[in-house]
């Protein structure tokens, strides 16, 4: 039994760093119990570890293309203060991915999806809005929250658990963040992501209604074989179609 107070006072101790931030890109405010720079060293590993892992593509002319177009992304959004890694990976997954600490992957399946640069803007756009939304936080925060709580219920029916949940707080600064950088984004985080995306898109004189382009190529890639994992891990394409149709047709005209 006595792991129940040590479990109770590092509860305490990691609750205590909760935080119910203002986030001004999405006009909303988030629950975070991890700050930037913590969930940044655990992404460091997850990014390290990919590149050890993966086939980084040899097509010079892709990589170049993929930096130019996020670099375009991220002045036009104001992200140029932080740096930013972005890399092609040699995968005919079409999928893309951000890591926190402003590491973005992109397949060369996805490459081969898009249809122009602007359809690559919109994917890139994407996942730079779940990094500045703070999304991996979130849900890193959620997750750390939801076991805290279990553990803590378990804890007070018996010293054994009570070990056990010392430990998975303990696990929290580490094997626990990666996997929170890594889990995939809910559904209300990639609507977010999508409107933001679009965004930064039309901020760097990108074709918003192109993204739109860009989900129906994705849809008719996922019919006849296994969806595209950046899509089973999404909202149905169809929802996300319609919404930000809507989106786009609410955005204000900008001068081209
Ligand atoms: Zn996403």
């Amino acid at each position: 039994m006595r792991f129940i107070p040590i479990a109770a006072a590092g509860a305490a101790g990691v609750l205590g760093l909760a935080a119910c931030a203002y986030n001004e890109d999405l006009g909303r405010s988030q629950f975070l119990l991890v700050n930037d720079a913590a969930l940044a060293q655990s992404a460091q590993q997850a990014w390290a570890q990919t590149l050890a892992t993966s086939k980084v593509s040899n097509d010079r002319a892709a990589q170049a293309r993929v930096q130019r177009v996020a670099a375009r992304l991220v002045e036009a959004a104001g992200l140029g203060d932080r740096s930013w890694e972005y890399v092609v990976f040699e995968d005919p997954q079409a999928n893309a991915f951000v890591l926190p600490g402003g590491k973005i992957g992109v397949n060369t399946g996805m490459l081969s999806v898009v249809e122009n640069d602007d359809q690559l803007a919109a994917v890139i756009g994407h996942e730079l809005a779940h990094s500045v939304a703070n999304h991996a936080g979130e849900r890193y925060s959620q997750t750390a929250a939801t076991q805290l709580a279990l553990g803590i219920g378990q804890s007070a029916l018996g010293g054994r658990v009570g070990a056990e949940t010392a430990k998975q707080i303990s696990a929290f600064g580490g094997v626990g963040a990666q996997l929170g950088v890594l889990l995939p984004f809910s559904r209300r985080h990639e609507l977010e992501a999508d409107r933001l995306g679009v965004d930064f898109m039309a901020r760097a004189g990108y074709r918003p209604a192109e993204a739109v382009k860009l989900w129906r190529n994705m849809q008719a890639a996922s019919t006849g074989g296994r969806p595209p994992q950046l899509l089973s891990t999404h909202p149905s394409e169809a929802t996300r179609i319609a919404e930000l149709e809507r989106y786009i047709a609410g955005m204000p005209a900008r001068p081209r």
